[in-house]
């Protein structure tokens, strides 16, 4: 196992987190450091101070060895912009990977992340999160990483983002939210959007009446059959309306 250099920014170590043996371990590189602040706050951060998560963001730059820290160059074969070099990107995965990685490439030409795929991260021991900027980075970084250990291209949707930040912050939330003892009531996890196929139903709370508008008498009955009845409905009913192709062809059970 490789420690990670001591230039790391955020929690240093990782403290057991009661009833688990080890915390899940997040390492993200990039160029941005500042931008992961975010993760001191609200569950995740709390989650951090627990130990549940053991997250460092390592700036890329500590990996260069010039005076102007530079971790881009102009495109081989021409063209606009500026590739990310791969020498800061390799002496960052040396310093980083251990036997239990698996590493994460933010890109728009990746596989499109999921709920199912959070859930399948969260429950790996060791990911890590290589935020792209500029054109991408160069090709043979993702190449020679797949060499030794598992990667993953991951696209947050079909349009392009300025870099990989933003993309690693929304996954590192999706996923490290299901890691056990990050949120408290785990009950809470289970009938959401994307877990059972189909989109949430509406939620209400107090008042009964707001600015006119009535909650759903059902919510109201106390009869909790006739309420998980209604819900289910409408979870068809708004995954019909908003995203037709979630659901199963005709004739197929959910
Ligand atoms: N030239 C690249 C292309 O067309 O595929 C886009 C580069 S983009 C300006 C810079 C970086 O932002 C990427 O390397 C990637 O890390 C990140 N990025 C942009 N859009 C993204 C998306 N939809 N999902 C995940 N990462 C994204």
């Amino acid at each position: 196992m490789i420690a990670a250099p001591a230039e790391s920014w955020g929690r240093d170590g990782g403290a057991t987190h009661p009833g688990y043996a080890e915390p899940v371990r997040i390492d993200v590189v990039t160029i941005f450091p500042e931008f992961f602040a975010v993760l001191d706050v609200s569950l995740l951060g709390k989650a951090r101070q627990s130990g549940a998560l053991d997250i460092r963001v390592h700036d890329l730059r500590e990996f260069t060895h010039d005076r102007h820290r530079t971790v881009d160059d102009t495109p081989s074969g021409g063209g606009a912009g500026m590739v990310m070099k791969p020498e800061p990107w390799g002496e960052a995965l040396d310093a980083i990977l251990t036997d239990g990685s698996i590493v994460i490439f933010p890109t728009p030409a990746g596989e499109l992340f999921t709920q199912s795929r959070a859930r399948d991260l969260s429950t790996r021991e060791h990911l890590v999160f290589c935020c792209g900027r500029y054109e991408g980075i160069d090709q043979r970084v993702i190449d020679h990483t797949r060499s030794r250990a598992e990667v993953l291209e991951l696209s947050l949707g079909d349009y392009v983002l300025n870099g990989g930040e933003v993309a690693a912050m929304a996954m590192i939330e999706a996923a490290g939210r299901l890691v056990p003892g990050v949120v408290g009531n785990p009950e809470s996890l289970v009938e959401e959007s994307h877990e059972d196929g189909l989109l949430e139903y509406p939620s209400y709370t107090k008042p009964a009446v707001w600015r006119g508008l009535e909650t759903p008498a059902v919510l109201l009955s106390g009869n909790h059959a006739a309420i998980a009845a209604w819900r289910r409905e409408q979870q068809y009913e708004r995954t019909k309306r908003m995203r037709p192709e979630l659901l199963p062809p005709a004739g197929d059970a959910l």
